[in-house]
C-alpha cells in the first residue's frame, strides 16, 4: 500500500487597511472613495518632481490606536522608509512604507482554534503607508488606464505571525480584526470598497515537521467566501505538486474565483529587491508615553470584554453575545434599544432571528443596514403590548428592513393590530364552527388534528390579527 501523508496547512497573513482619516497622508486631497477618476489628486499625490509630502497627524493617531486595541507595543521612535518599485500605480515610483522601525510590534489577537478552545494569533508587526493608485484594464481596447484617487490614502498594515491552520481560522481572525477596527473607529473595514483587504501566506508541511514548506502568496483579497476558496484551492495545490514529486515555487499567485483556481503571477520578491533605504523628506516621529496613555484611555469597550458583559451581566448566551458583537452596528442596535429600556434576551432574540435572517437574505452586512435602530424597540414595544401578534411583528420587521419603515406607523396604516375586541373574534369563530360542521364532528370524535385545522380557519378569517392563544380557548369552549 501507497504510503500516504497527512498534510498542514500554514499560513500567515498580511492585512491592509484603509484608516478613515478626511485627507491623504502626505496631502490634503479627500480620501473619499469613489469619484471621477483623478479627481481627488494634487502634484503631491501623483508624484510630480520637486514636491515634498507632509505627515499627516491622525494616521499616527490611528495607527497607535489600533496598535493598543491589538495589543501591540508601541515605537516610540518611528521612521519612513522608501520601497523602490516601478509599477504605474504608484507615479513617484516608490512608496513610502516603515521597514526598519514599525509603529506597533508584539501584539496579538484570540481566537477560537479550529479544534476547539482559544489560540493567540500573533502580530508581528503594523506599519504605517501609502496606498497605491488602480490599474484599470480596458478589454475593448486592450489597454490599461490609472486612476491616481487612491494614491496616497493612508493605509496599515498589519502582519500576522504564521499562526494560521485553516481557512476558518482565517476568517475568524479577520471578522475580530473588522469589529476591532469598526469599534475603535480607525476604519469603516468595508471589504466590497476595499478598505481591508488581505494577503495570504500559504504553505503546506507534513504532519508533525517544525520547518515550514515553501509558501506562495495571494494578494488583495476581499471577501470572506473567495478568502475560503482560495485557502482551499491553493492548499490543495500544493499538496498535489508535492505528493507528485514535485516542488512549490515561491511565487505571487492571482487567485481567480470564476474559475476556482490560482495563477502564477510572478516570482515573490523578497525585501531586498525593493532597496529600501531611509525617507529623507520625512523626519522621524517621536511617540511619548504620555500620548500612549492618553491613548490607550480613550479606547472604547472593546468587543471582547462587550461579549464577555453580555454574557455575565446581561444574561445571553455565550453564542448570541459572539454574534452580536463581531459587528459595531448590531452592537449600537442592541445597546440603543437596550437602553431605552427594552429586555436583553428580548433584543437578542430579534437579532439573532429576523435581523441575521433578513441580512442572510439580502446579502447584506450589518452597516448597510439603512433603518432606524429604534423601530427594532417600538415593534418589540408593540408586541409586548399586545397590540400585535409576533407574527405580524416579523412581516412588519421586514418592511422596516426593506424599506425603513417606521413600524407603529406601518401598522395603523396596514390595519394590521390584534382584534382585541373579544366579541367580534368570537363571532368571526363561530362562523367558521358554523360553516365546518365535518371538522367540528370529527374534533368532538377524538380527533385533534380537526382542532388545529379549525384554529387555522379562525386565524385567516380575522387575518392574523388575533391572539392564537385566545382563539384556541374560545374554539374550545364554543365546542364544549
Ligand atoms: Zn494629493
Amino acid at each position: 500500500m501507497a504510503k500516504t501523508t497527512s498534510w498542514e496547512i500554514v499560513m500567515g497573513l498580511e492585512v491592509h487597511v484603509e484608516l478613515a482619516t478626511k485627507t491623504k497622508i502626505f496631502c490634503s486631497c479627500t480620501t473619499e472613495f469613489g469619484g471621477d477618476p483623478n479627481t481627488h489628486c494634487c502634484p503631491i499625490c501623483t508624484g510630480m518632481p520637486g514636491v515634498l509630502p507632509s505627515l499627516n497627524r491622525q494616521v499616527v493617531n490611528y495607527a497607535t490606536r489600533a496598535g493598543l486595541a491589538l495589543n501591540c507595543e508601541i515605537t516610540r521612535y518611528n521612521k519612513f522608509d522608501r520601497k523602490n518599485y516601478f509599477y504605474p500605480d504608484l507615479p513617484k515610483a516608490y512608496q513610502i512604507s516603515q521597514l526598519y522601525l514599525p509603529i506597533c510590534r508584539n501584539g496579538g489577537v484570540e481566537i477560537e482554534a479550529e479544534g476547539g478552545g482559544k489560540k493567540i494569533i500573533g502580530i508581528h508587526e503594523i506599519h504605517m503607508e501609502e496606498d497605491a493608485g488602480k490599474l484599470v484594464h480596458d478589454p475593448w481596447t486592450d489597454s490599461t488606464m490609472v486612476d491616481y484617487n487612491r494614491c496616497g490614502v493612508p493605509l496599515i498594515e498589519i502582519v500576522s505571525e504564521p499562526d494560521f491552520r485553516s481557512a476558518n481560522e482565517v476568517i475568524r481572525y479577520l471578522e475580530k480584526l473588522k469589529a476591532i477596527l469598526q469599534f475603535i473607529g480607525v476604519s469603516d473595514c468595508k471589504m466590497q470598497e476595499g478598505s481591508l483587504r488581505a494577503d495570504i501566506n500559504l504553505s503546506v508541511r507534513p504532519v508533525g515537521s517544525d520547518k515550514f514548506g515553501t509558501r506562495t502568496e495571494m494578494k488583495n483579497m476581499n471577501s470572506f467566501k473567495a478568502i475560503a476558496r482560495a485557502i482551499n484551492g491553493e492548499s490543495k495545490r500544493q499538496i498535489e505538486v508535492l505528493e507528485e514529486g514535485g516542488t512549490v515555487k515561491q511565487e505571487t499567485r492571482r487567485w481567480d474565483d470564476n474559475k476556482d483556481a490560482s495563477f502564477a503571477m510572478r516570482s515573490k520578491e523578497d525585501a531586498q529587491d525593493y532597496k529600501y533605504f531611509p525617507e529623507p523628506d520625512l523626519i522621524p516621529i517621536e511617540i511619548s508615553e504620555e500620548v500612549i496613555k492618553q491613548t490607550r484611555n480613550s479606547l472604547p469597550e472593546l468587543p471582547e470584554a462587550k461579549r464577555q458583559r453580555y454574557v455575565s451581566e446581561l444574561g445571553l448566551s455565550e453564542y448570541d453575545a459572539a454574534q452580536i458583537t463581531t459587528s459595531k452596528y448590531l452592537v449600537a442596535l442592541f445597546e440603543e434599544n437596550l437602553a431605552a429600556g427594552y429586555p436583553a434576551k428580548e433584543l437578542a432574540n430579534w437579532i439573532m432571528g429576523e435581523v441575521m435572517r433578513m441580512l442572510s437574505d439580502s446579502g447584506k452586512e450589518p452597516e448597510e443596514m439603512g433603518f432606524d435602530y429604534r423601530y427594532l424597540g417600538a415593534l418589540i414595544g408593540m408586541v409586548q403590548k399586545n397590540e400585535i401578534t409576533r407574527n405580524t411583528a416579523k412581516k412588519v420587521f421586514k418592511a422596516v428592513f426593506e424599506e425603513g419603515c417606521d413600524p407603529v406607523k406601518y401598522v395603523e396604516e396596514h390595519n394590521l393590530k390584534t382584534v382585541t375586541d373579544t366579541g367580534a373574534v368570537k363571532k368571526a369563530i363561530e362562523e367558521v364552527v358554523a360553516a365546518n360542521q365535518k371538522s367540528v364532528d370529527e374534533y368532538k370524535s377524538g380527533k385533534e388534528k380537526a382542532l388545529q385545522y379549525l384554529i387555522g380557519q379562525s386565524m385567516r378569517a380575522l387575518r392574523g390579527k388575533a391572539d392564537p392563544q385566545t382563539v384556541t380557548a374560545i374554539l374550545k369552549e364554543l365546542l364544549g
